[in-house]
């Protein structure tokens, strides 16, 4: 969810002094207003504030953090590009300082404040320099919330959600994902993406991961006990595959619970920085039992050929992927080209963020063998997992309203 940011952005006038010797002091400014004119006029998203002594004001909409850099950058190429229409006499040049906040900061003055910090950053050679006070929020709302982990943990405040893994040809549920959720007593639910990452930073990513084996083991326990003895796969990563304790006390638990099947999610990006090891690791893992996927395949660096000589059955191609896959052109071939290539190292494919009925089809026609999205389930509690495991007729009516495909060109297009 985007909630959209509010950009102060300062243009400074650097050759000021040799701008004004040829332009006069008021000739200066009034091509200054000139130019901040035009820059409005072409850009909606952008509002002029101000044009001072040697300073341009703008406040600019934009969606995000990303969008920040570009839309600076946006502004400084067309600075550069309309003075010449506005002011040929002259090149004007400007170093630039931004402060971007949320839309509900309210503080305009502190908003100021720091855009004037970050033009002074800038310097005077051009370049731009943006200070992200939504950013810095963040960071210490992070921070108190990761202290509050182990608390947290055990205090019992976590929680598992599962979500279905379907194949595809077989029509039956194959497997589930346990994603991990915190119910907090005052901030309500948070939801992994706000956590996890500062797990792995501040080191607790290891107490939290052995609290998440050890719940997946019983809830694996609970299914096969009702009749679904699918196995459940829980989330790991790559980081602790360097970390030899870790991995010791996860062999530890998995011996003494044997008959429990279990599948690791492997984040691809991480296993690479440490190859050797990682690789070492995993076959102990898998000598265990348990059934390795490779996850978010395509967000990172990694190539097949690395990946080939992990010991992994399973590849999850990212929903990067998966969500735009009938409106995009790109996203077919690399997904037909992954699918393929994977077959040939005799993996088996997982699509997530499988969304709509169309996906659905398109994988289907180009052998992905497992899928999960949105359009079979989103993440449930256990018992809505069994209930759902009972009903699997429904699954069949699900997957059998697919369209067809055809392939034509260098496209996929619906017959
Ligand atoms: P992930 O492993 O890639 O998990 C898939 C995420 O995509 C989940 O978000 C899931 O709810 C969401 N999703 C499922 N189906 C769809 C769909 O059709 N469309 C879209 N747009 N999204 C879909 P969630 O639960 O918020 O988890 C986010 C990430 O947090 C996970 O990404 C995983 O990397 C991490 N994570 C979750 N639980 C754990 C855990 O226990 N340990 C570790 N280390 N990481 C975890
Ligand atoms: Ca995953
Ligand atoms: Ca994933």
């Amino acid at each position: 969810m985007s909630h959209g940011l509010n950009v102060l952005a300062l243009c400074r006038v650097t050759n000021f002094e040799t701008a004004r010797r040829i332009l006069g002091k008021n000739g200066l400014h009034l091509a200054a207003e000139a130019l901040a004119t035009r820059i409005v006029a072409d850009a909606p998203d952008v509002q002029l504030i101000g044009v001072g002594r040697d300073l341009i004001e703008f406040q600019i909409a934009c969606p995000d953090r990303a969008g920040a850099g570009a839309c600076l950058q946006a502004l400084r190429h067309a600075l550069d590009a309309l003075q010449r229409d506005v002011l040929p006499e002259v090149r004007l040049e400007f170093a630039i300082g931004a402060a971007c906040a949320s839309v509900e900061e309210r503080d305009t003055l502190r908003l100021l404040e720091v855009a004037e910090i970050a033009l002074e950053r800038a310097g005077d050679a051009g370049g731009y320099e943006v200070i992200d006070l939504s950013l810095a929020d963040r960071a210490v709302d992070r921070l108190t919330l990761i202290a509050d982990l182990p608390r947290a943990i055990a205090a019992g405040e976590m929680f598992l959600h599962y979500q279905p893994k379907i194949n595809v040809r077989q029509q039956q549920v194959s497997s589930a994902e346990a994603l991990i959720r915190w119910q907090h007593p005052e901030r309500g639910l948070i939801m992994p993406g706000d956590f996890i990452a500062a797990a792995e930073e501040s080191g607790l990513i290891g107490p939290l991961t052995l609290w998440t084996l050890r719940q997946v083991i019983a809830d694996q326990r609970r299914l096969a006990s009702l009749g679904h003895d699918i196995p459940l796969f829980l989330n790991i990563s790559g980081m602790l595959l360097a970390n030899a304790g870790f991995i010791d006390e996860v062999c530890e638990i998995i011996t003494a619970n044997a008959s429990a099947k279990l599948g690791f999610e492997i984040t691809e990006t991480a296993v690479i920085r440490d190859p050797e090891s990682a690789i070492r690791h995993l076959q102990r893992f898998a000598d265990h039992g348990v059934v390795l996927a490779i996850d978010d395949y395509g967000a990172g660096l990694s190539s097949l050929a690395y990946l080939k000589q992990l010991p992994a059955k399973e590849l999850k191609i990212d929903k990067m992927f998966i969500t735009q896959l009938t409106s995009s052109h790109r996203d077919p071939l690399i997904v037909r080209s992954t699918i393929d290539l994977a077959h040939a190292l005799e993996m088996e494919v997982t699509a997530e963020g499988v969304e709509t009925p169309a996906a659905l089809a398109l994988l289907s026609v180009m052998g992905c063998d497992l899928v999960q999205g949105y359009l079979i389930s989103r993440p449930v509690p256990l018992p809505a997992l069994c209930s759902y495991l009972g009903e699997q007729d429904q699954l069949a009516e699900t997957m059998a309203s697919r369209p067809v495909f055809l392939r034509s060109g260098s496209s996929w297009t619906r017959a």
